[in-house]
């Protein structure tokens, strides 16, 4: 899950990155209506949450710009202005939701899960064999016993089970679980994959993770898995 955040103030900014990064989310934050416009435009996001209040434009402009996109993301408005008047203008303009300043950061983060589940066309919980991930609670099970998981394992996890027997690519992981601020390498994914192999693959006979020679990694269970999985390459290049 990827998310935009539009704050010119940066303890603002700094807070909600940290916190929704903390939760699990690739965050990336800009500080004027420009950029935020420009950032929609280009990259997929699964929320935007948007201050009023910004430098260049108003966030009810932002909100107007970004309205004729085919897909738009569901959009969380953050203002210190609570009169009842903005915050119809707000949701008129095809805001989701809105949040008055100060609010308290689990109350934000409670609403942004509102907001991404209703974008989510699948489940709340994933099903992959013996593999359950629940999205809400955010627990991993595999038969029935709990598996503990940071962060980014999580992010990587429930996108490779949202893609079950897709091969997918480590640019593609890391597109989708860093933020733009990540320049590093993707060997990054092989060390998650790693990790996360030794906590649901390791003890069990199955294995769920594979390795997809000259691409990247797959996860599917043995009863749909593809009988060759190294055949895949030519047509994925
Ligand atoms: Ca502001």
């Amino acid at each position: 899950m990827r998310l935009l955040v539009v704050e010119d103030e940066k303890r603002i900014a700094d807070f909600l990155s940290r916190g929704l990064q903390s939760a699990g989310y690739a965050v990336d934050t800009v500080n004027t209506g420009g950029d935020a416009v420009e950032m929609v435009h280009s990259t997929e996001y699964d929320l935007v949450v948007l201050d009023l209040g910004l430098p260049d434009m108003d966030g009810l402009q932002v909100l107007e710009k970004i309205r004729n996109r085919k897909v738009i993301p569901p959009v969380l408005i953050l203002s210190a202005r609570d009169s009842v008047d903005d915050r119809v203008r707000g949701l008129e303009q095809g805001a989701d939701d809105y949040l008055v300043k100060p609010f308290a950061f689990v109350e934000l983060l409670a609403r942004a899960r509102v907001l991404l589940r209703r974008g989510q066309p699948t489940p709340e919980k994933l099903l992959v064999g013996d593999l359950t991930l629940d999205c809400i609670r955010r627990k991993v099970t595999r038969l029935n016993e709990n598996i503990e998981l940071a962060p980014k394992e999580f992010s990587i996890l429930e996108y490779m089970m949202r893609n079950r027997g897709r091969p997918l690519s480590r640019t593609m992981i890391v597109e989708h679980v860093w933020d733009m601020d990540y320049d590093g390498l993707t060997n990054i994914v092989d060390v998650y994959i790693r990790h996360l192999r030794s906590k649901i693959d390791d003890k069990f006979p199955v294995k769920m993770i594979h390795t997809v020679r000259g691409i990247g990694y797959m996860l599917d269970a043995p009863e749909t898995a593809a009988p060759q999985a190294s055949a895949a390459p030519a047509e994925m290049a």
